[in-house]
């Protein structure tokens, strides 16, 4: 590991950039490399943000969208060409490489010198240089600080300033996360001032339903929502059948997820989704409750200690039934 700061001296001369992030990227993954590649870009360099999976919609909106590369079968070689000939590689918001999916190879392998910046438990050792701060409240908020540890805050444009809002207002909770600490409203202030637009950026994100979305929410709060106040757990599940029945689209479950958090005394809320390849788990926690090492222990997963996600390779049906046998003993043996 190189000290990070020694990163700089690499920025003076124009390079090659690929910057990558975690699969079905959300706004901060999303945010933070957009918001790197506008800057990086002002600086003289050319930078491609190549991403695992594709995203939801709602995040099309942001500046340089239309750039940004989701790695598929048929996008394999051009993405292979750019990670093989780069100078660097910004990995950002993921922590492990398992989570680049098809890219994974390609990235351990690659030449080119790595940088991690990434605000997720426990980090991998596969980069030459690191900004790694689990009490940022997002990596959004470390892109900020990494520009400004060069010197460069004027340099964040209206365009820049939106993308890292979006990243530090999702990753939050709109501002309500724990994690929501006095820094990140100077922050905040700081990229207003700079140009985000504040309004803009929470109705791309939040005030943009599909009418099937609507709808769907409001069968899963009443058809699907499987509440054990005994255990203070809840959960729902969504099946491919859903997914048909409502159209929906793969970005339309995000957020459910909080509403079963929200019942009164439940502690933990996971949302079991039926994908093609796999069954996806997002699991959230309060206060002292972690479900980081439940996701790690029992899905392959991993994240944050109040939100987490993992997966498993069983049907919805068997993963539903594994799940309902792990949650017995989850308020006991998963309270710090
Ligand atoms: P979400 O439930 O919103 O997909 O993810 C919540 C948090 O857990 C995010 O910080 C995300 O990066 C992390 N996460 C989601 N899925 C996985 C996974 O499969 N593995 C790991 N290690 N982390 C995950
Ligand atoms: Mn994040």
């Amino acid at each position: 590991m190189k000290p990070f700061e020694s990163l700089f001296d690499q920025l003076i001369n124009p390079k090659n950039i690929v910057i990558t992030t975690h699969p079905n990227p959300d706004a901060d993954a999303l945010g933070s490399s957009l918001g790197l590649m506008h800057f990086l870009v002002g600086l003289g360099h050319k930078v491609s943000v190549i991403t695992p999976t594709d995203y939801p919609d709602f995040l099309e909106w942001m500046p340089g969208n239309e750039k940004v590369i989701a790695y598929c079968e048929e996008h394999h070689h051009i993405v292979t060409a750019k990670i093989t000939k780069c100078d660097l590689i910004f990995c950002l918001d993921f922590s492990s490489t398992h989570r680049l999916k098809g890219m994974e190879s390609l990235i351990r392998e690659a030449a080119a010198e790595k940088v991690l910046i990434d605000h997720h438990l426990d980090p991998e050792d596969f980069v030459d240089y690191k900004l790694w701060d689990t009490k940022a409240a997002a990596t959004a908020e470390l892109i900020y600080d990494f520009i400004v540890m060069m010197g460069k805050k004027e340099a964040i444009t209206a365009d820049i300033a939106n993308c890292l809002y979006a990243g530090i207002m999702t990753d939050t909770g709109s501002f309500k996360h724990p994690s929501t600490t006095a820094k990140v409203h100077t922050i905040v202030a700081d990229l207003i001032e700079l140009g985000a637009n504040v309004n803009y950026v929470s109705r791309e994100i939040y005030d943009t339903n599909s009418l099937s979305r609507l709808r769907f929410l409001g069968y899963a709060l009443s058809e699907k929502l499987v509440v054990k106040p005994e255990l203070q757990v809840a959960y729902l599940t969504v099946s491919d059948e859903d997914f048909k029945r409502f159209n929906l689209k793969s970005g339309d479950t995000e957020g459910i997820v909080n509403y079963a958090l929200s019942i009164r005394g439940i502690v933990m809320a996971t949302i079991i989704i039926e994908r093609e390849k796999e069954v996806k788990l997002s699991f959230r926690s309060i206060g002292n409750y972690s479900v980081n090492t439940f996701a790690g222990e029992f899905f392959n997963g991993g994240g944050h200690k109040n939100a987490s996600g993992g997966s498993s390779e069983d049907s919805l049906e068997k993963t539903v039934e594994r799940f309902e046998a792990l949650i017995q003993d989850y308020k006991d043996k998963y309270r710090d």
